[in-house]
């Protein structure tokens, strides 16, 4: 009945299927214990909530008599560049891989729906569900007992053969299954992943602090990032996928045909300023399906300034000096930062009377802040 099962998942376009009792390994709870005592899980309060981390600990308690996990995996096309191609690419914004095209979470559910479906024709009467990301589930744990793969230092899951670029989804059922073995661990002496991460994020192995990991700060959190972090965000603008790129495990990353997520070829290394020029409208219409919309516009432009303001690029000034005008605080706050990096001695003054200008209007008091530090900042400058 497995071999039936995995051959039906694969049918619906899952390379992984593994089974696993719904348990937590003493190891993992502990890792859940400590990240959360040490507010790694930064603004993610929910992520705290005592009763949600009951139920990651106790998988059981998502449905009544379950006796299997049925852990499945999506793969999705790795990155065409280099780590090196990428960061060169200064006009250009890093997308995350993952969201080069159609959101995972509808894309995965449709088809793990589709997959139980068939499961209730294959097993009878049976109680199940199915979970994508969202729910308070220990994916990775589960992965790990079921055998999909290892938890990397970089707290992902890596599997032998496919490397880590694949999504992870859930069916939890009543039906009792035999486990399959768990996976072994395969990172040994390496730390390429803790080296490369560009704000030392992963504080130790299998620990990602939330609070400095690029991925977290430029989808989840929604405020004003911290101004020492942004020089390191660099042109990642949705995600970051150095602790993959680098991974060894990953060299030989294949391209799944066909992509369930379909990339979009424009979502590869896109041009800083025509997203920063994109309204309400027009960002919902580029970003249609697709997982950057989630984001929300702000935050992405947000994201934009921050990269613009790495470049070292001038000629975004004139953009970002609009920006200054911008609905959203937060984009005119780091666009004034921006500012702030890129100003050369001759836009001194067109710079400095366009954040006059904004200042006059200005209501926010973080944006405020922001255009007062460019104003130091221009006026201590040679
Ligand atoms: S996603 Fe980026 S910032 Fe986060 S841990 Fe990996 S390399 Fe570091
Ligand atoms: S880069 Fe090295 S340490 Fe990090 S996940 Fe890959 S194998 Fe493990």
């Amino acid at each position: 009945m497995k071999d039936q099962i995995r051959a039906v998942a694969k049918e619906h376009g899952f390379d992984l299927c593994h089974f696993t009792r719904p348990q937590i390994a003493d190891r993992f709870i502990a890792y859940l214990d400590q990240w959360l005592a040490s507010g790694f899980h930064a603004d993610m309060d929910w992520m705290g909530e005592s009763e949600r981390v009951g139920r990651r600990k106790n998988p059981q308690a998502m449905l009544d008599g379950v006796k299997s996990v049925i852990c499945v995996g999506m793969r999705y096309t790795p990155p065409a560049y280099t780590l090196e191609q990428a960061e060169c690419a200064a006009d250009r914004g890093v997308i995350s891989a993952y969201a080069h095209g159609n959101d995972y979470h509808e894309v995965m559910k449709k088809r793990l729906k589709a997959l139980a479906r068939d499961l209730d024709t294959l097993l009878g009467p049976h109680q199940q569900r199915i979970y994508v990301d969202t729910a308070p589930v220990l994916e990775h744990a589960l992965a790990e007992s079921a055998g999909i793969g290892w938890q990397g230092k970089h707290s992902l899951t890596l599997n032998r053969e496919l490397g880590s670029h694949f999504l992870l989804g859930e069916l939890f059922t009543t039906a009792d299954f035999e486990p399959d073995e768990p996976a072994d661990f395969h990172c040994g002496s390496c730390t390429a992943c803790m080296d490369i991460c560009p704000t030392r994020a992963i504080v130790a192995p299998f620990t990602v602090d939330a609070n400095l990991c690029i991925s977290y700060l430029s989808i989840e959190f929604k405020g004003f990032i911290a101004r020492d972090l942004r020089p390191l965000m660099g042109n990642r603008i949705y995600g970051c996928d150095d602790c993959q790129m680098i991974c060894p495990w990953n060299r030989h990353a294949t391209t799944p045909d066909p992509d369930l997520l379909t990339p979009r070829r424009e979502n590869i290394l896109p041009e800083l300023a025509s997203l920063l020029q994109l309204d309400e409208v027009g960002f919902r219409t580029r970003f249609a399906k697709s997982p950057v919309k989630r984001t929300g516009r702000a935050a992405l432009q947000r994201n934009i300034c921050i990269a613009m303001g790495n470049s070292g690029d001038a000629s975004f000034v004139p953009l970002l000096m609009d920006a200054l005008k911008h609905d959203a605080a937060l984009v005119r706050g780091h666009a004034a930062w921006a500012l702030s990096r890129l100003t050369t001695v001759a836009g001194h003054a067109a710079v400095l009377s366009a954040l006059d200008t904004a200042m006059a209007a200005e209501t926010d008091e973080r944006a405020l802040e922001e255009m007062n530090l460019t104003i130091q900042n221009i006026r201590i400058k040679p």
